[in-house]
């Protein structure tokens, strides 16, 4: 028999305990008949009317299904609407488990997202090296990471491969389409409660929309309005990302609610607008004063951010985004 050493064996009970670790789940009042559900490192509100419920997200299959049990079985309402934040696989996956009570809102651009895929775009650098068959398609016995972990997602048309055109959708063959759209902004009325959707622009996607309530003085919306935490990445400009954080502090709130990580308050989204500001100014005066992206990197170092989430593993990626934007080169 193959001796195993005692660190390497621990490292596989480990791994194996990690495997069967059921997700983390929980529903925490914010105020009123407002809440925030938890699915391990994603998050949804809904509100509690006594017509029913309008929710965001719902995330996943088998969060979603979990979540409409907890509220038929805590509130005795069904839900009625959907209103997603934006097409990411992510957070808008599995709204089916709902439709047989509810409608779906989205942005208008949700549509376009979640089209068929359109043209023959080749297979990307990663999709290539899975492609061990060389016929310019992903089979299942081929794929991995992202592919492998969520085939049925990407293989829009179940033919059992992946194609370019399916890579360059993305993995949101189980986001229920919106049966509703709007372009700006749109309010949803159920049981003498209100909620508005209203367009966030380009940022991360160009179909996020944050949720307002105006009652319970809350916004929620993933990916762009974050608590103690730097965007992943600043795309499309950092233009777009102010404009979006611009949106959303200017209306009336006190509960600042994420699709990930912290909850906060309005001073936090008031933080999360300040740092792209002085990223941005601060990125502009270094061009305008001919130092290199190097030298900026060097310099620009946002301290007063240290304490955000990523600040140490973004922050120079962030500059250099907003260095190419600047000097009109692509990246
Ligand atoms: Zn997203």
């Amino acid at each position: 028999m193959k001796s195993i050493t005692v660190p390497a064996l621990l490292l596989v009970l480990a791994t194996v305990a990690s495997a069967q670790q059921p997700p983390q789940r929980g529903i925490v009042n914010i105020t009123g008949q407002l809440y925030r559900a938890q699915n391990n490192n994603h998050y949804t509100v809904f509100l509690v009317t006594p017509e029913g419920v309008i929710m965001s997200d719902p995330i996943n299959r088998d969060f979603g299904r979990w979540l409409k049990g907890e509220i038929a079985t805590r509130f005795k309402v069904p839900v009625r609407y959907v209103l997603y934040t934006h097409r990411d696989w992510d957070h808008a996956s599995g709204g089916v488990v709902f439709a047989d009570t509810a409608e779906f809102v989205g942005h208008r651009n949700m549509l376009a997202a979640l089209a068929p895929p359109a043209g023959n775009p080749p297979l990307t650098d990663a999709a290539v090296k899975m492609d061990a068959n060389g016929n310019g398609l992903v089979e299942r016995a081929e794929a991995a990471a992202d592919i492998r972990d969520r085939f049925d997602q990407f293989d829009y048309n179940r033919d059992g491969v992946v194609s370019g055109g399916e890579i360059a959708r993305g993995s949101v063959s189980d986001v229920h389409p919106p049966t509703v759209t709007y372009t700006d902004r749109h309010t949803v009325t159920l049981g003498g409660k209100t909620v508005t959707m209203i367009h966030l622009g380009t940022a991360h996607a160009d179909d996020s929309s944050v949720l307002h309530f105006p009652a319970e003085r809350a916004v929620f919306s993933a990916d762009i309005l974050q608590v103690r935490r730097l965007p992943g990445a600043v795309a499309p400009t950092v233009g777009a990302w102010i404009e979006a954080l611009t949106r959303i502090n200017t209306l009336d709130f006190e509960h600042a609610l994420t699709g990930h990580a912290l909850a906060g308050t309005k001073k936090d989204a008031g933080e999360s607008l300040r740092y792209l500001q002085e990223l941005s100014t601060g990125v502009a005066a270094g061009v305008a004063a001919g130092r290199s992206l190097g030298e900026i990197q060097k310099t620009l170092t946002l301290d007063s951010f240290k304490g955000f989430e990523r600040w140490d593993t973004v922050r120079n990626d962030h500059i250099a985004a907003v260095y190419a934007t600047l000097k009109g080169t692509t990246r």
